[in-house]
């Protein structure tokens, strides 16, 4: 069996901005996006690129040089931020991109909290700052070019940067998105929920503007059916015919985005319902990977 490649939104190339002369950026929009008694911090940093000539299109990545530099003298290496705006920014007719950075922590050797170096350079930005940022990259996670295919979108923690992007493209678009959406984001607790919670609730109002179809999944506020913790792929067995009949009529896109380890379970729940309808999953799987139809951007 074989399916056909999707073809995808191609990116245009805009100016060329590398790690020996980055753009300086300035921040426009910073505020945190978690509840200041939640377990992690992730912020919403906004970045005005009008006078840049720099392009981008939703699902793509920029890179951003932390401060500071290496033992032999040179440049940190860029770290990678999925953009969270569409291709023109948050705010009409100011060409900005955004992004949804989560402040890392990790112990040191004396299980001392250390954080993140690019991270908690970006977290503690404030508005005015200027932060120095090369191209936009990334082609896994660009959109179909046509709005009839079908689209299932998984992201974990700051995994939903990519669907905000798309999300917003699709809404603002002159033409409604004719496929079947749903949007699958695992999360902690419900106060943890980037951009859906009681006090941001963009994601909400994007998904139902699009007609997508939103379920969250709340790691520590709900149990899956044999009592464990619910990640999203349990979360998607509520609409398991649904998701068997999109996978059945083979106009299909899947991109997953978030925690590394996460596409296991999904891929599980896939190998289940394309079993059932006949196909050997491994061999459909890397027939859906070469036709640009399963789409994975874990780090
Ligand atoms: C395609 C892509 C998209 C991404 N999108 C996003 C996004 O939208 N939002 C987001 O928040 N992140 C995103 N990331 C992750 C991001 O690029 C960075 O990896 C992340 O912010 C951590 O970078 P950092 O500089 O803060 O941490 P670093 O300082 O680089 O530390 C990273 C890790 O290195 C280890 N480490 C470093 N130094 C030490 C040490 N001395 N001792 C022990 N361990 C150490 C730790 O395990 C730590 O966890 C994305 C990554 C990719 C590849």
């Amino acid at each position: 069996m074989s399916i056909p490649k999707l073809d995808k939104l191609v990116p245009t190339k805009g100016a060329s901005y590398k790690i020996k002369n980055p753009y300086l950026a300035t921040v426009t929009q910073h505020y945190e996006l978690s509840k200041v008694d939640s377990a992690d911090q992730t912020f919403h940093i906004t970045l005005d690129i009008k006078n840049s000539g720099i392009t981008y299109l939703e699902g793509q990545s920029i890179g951003v040089i932390p401060p500071g530099q290496r033992d032999d003298g040179r440049k940190l290496k860029a770290r990678l931020y999925s953009i969270s705006s569409a291709r023109d920014g948050d705010n009409e007719g100011l060409l900005s991109l955004s992004l949804s950075v989560k402040r890392l922590v990790y112990q040191d050797s004396d299980q001392k909290d250390v954080f993140g170096t690019c991270s908690d350079f970006l977290c503690n930005s404030k508005k005015g700052d200027k932060i120095p940022i090369i191209n936009a990259t990334g082609r896994i996670m660009l959109l179909p070019a046509s709005n009839q295919v079908d689209l299932i979108l998984i992201g974990t923690g700051t995994g939903v940067a990519p669907f905000r992007g798309f999300l917003q493209h699709i809404s603002q678009s002159p033409s409604k998105w004719l496929g079947k959406g749903f949007l699958y984001l695992g999360f902690k607790r419900q106060k943890e929920a980037l951009y859906c919670n009681s006090y941001n609730q963009e994601l909400i109002d994007l998904c139902q503007k699009a007609g997508f179809n939103l379920n969250l999944a709340l790691s520590r506020e709900e149990k899956n059916q044999s009592g464990s913790r619910l990640y999203v792929a349990d979360k998607m067995l509520s609409d398991y015919e649904a998701i068997k009949s999109i996978i059945a009529n083979k106009n299909f896109a899947v991109y997953v985005c978030g925690l590394k380890g996460m596409e296991e379970s999904i891929s599980d729940l896939f190998e289940k319902i394309t079993t059932e309808l006949g196909y050997d999953w491994p061999i459909f799987k890397k027939e859906l990977r070469l036709a640009g139809r399963w789409n994975i951007e874990v780090y």
